[in-house]
């Protein structure tokens, strides 16, 4: 089944200088980018990107850590991969949640660490399922920002003031 996925290259992928790293072994799944930027993980967004997770002892820290403060860079890199069973396809190269149990030849397993405090600082994040795919691609692009169409869009009209070059 052809799928989209959200990538997020965490904030301790890129304070490590990862990025070329971690791209280079998703394009072994031969899928395609079709979104990608570097942005700010908001308080906001990243409460929300880990809504599933609020009540956990560790959520505080974990809010903390994909908004970059606990690296100083505060970024992430987030990307829309695409192509057939995109989701599954980055799980496996990505590796389990700790970084410890994943696969020493995944991504997790070779780059990622558990803080003292028990976190798991794993350096990328991968959508798990389509119904979370979407949920998150939708928090974190608008549909202008994708080359392609993936879910349904609709025209609103909105009256806005844009920065533009000076
Ligand atoms: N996490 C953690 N300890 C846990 C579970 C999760 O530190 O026991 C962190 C880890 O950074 C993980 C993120 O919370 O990537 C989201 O957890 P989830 O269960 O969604 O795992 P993922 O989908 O990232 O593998
Ligand atoms: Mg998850």
């Amino acid at each position: 089944m052809i799928q989209q996925t959200l990538v997020l290259i965490k904030p301790d992928g890129l304070i490590r200088s990862l990025t070329g790293n971690i791209l280079t072994r998703l394009s072994e799944t031969k899928l395609e980018i079709v979104a990608g930027k570097v942005c700010r993980a908001t308080r906001e967004i990243a409460e929300q990107h880990y809504a599933h997770l609020k009540g956990q002892p560790f959520f505080n820290e974990l809010i903390q850590y994909l908004q970059g403060e606990l690296h100083e860079r505060r970024k992430v890199m987030a990307l829309i991969y695409w192509g057939e069973d995109a989701i599954a396809k980055v799980r496996e190269l990505t590796g389990e949640t700790n970084p410890e149990k994943a696969s020493p030849t995944s991504i997790r397993g070779s780059f990622g660490r558990i803080r003292t405090t028990g976190l798991f600082e794993n350096v990328v994040h991968a959508s798990s399922d389509p119904l979370e795919a979407e949920r998150e691609i939708k928090l974190w692009f608008q549909p202008d920002e994708i080359i392609i169409d993936i879910y349904p869009t609709k025209k609103a009209k909105k009256e806005v003031t844009v920065r533009e070059w000076s």
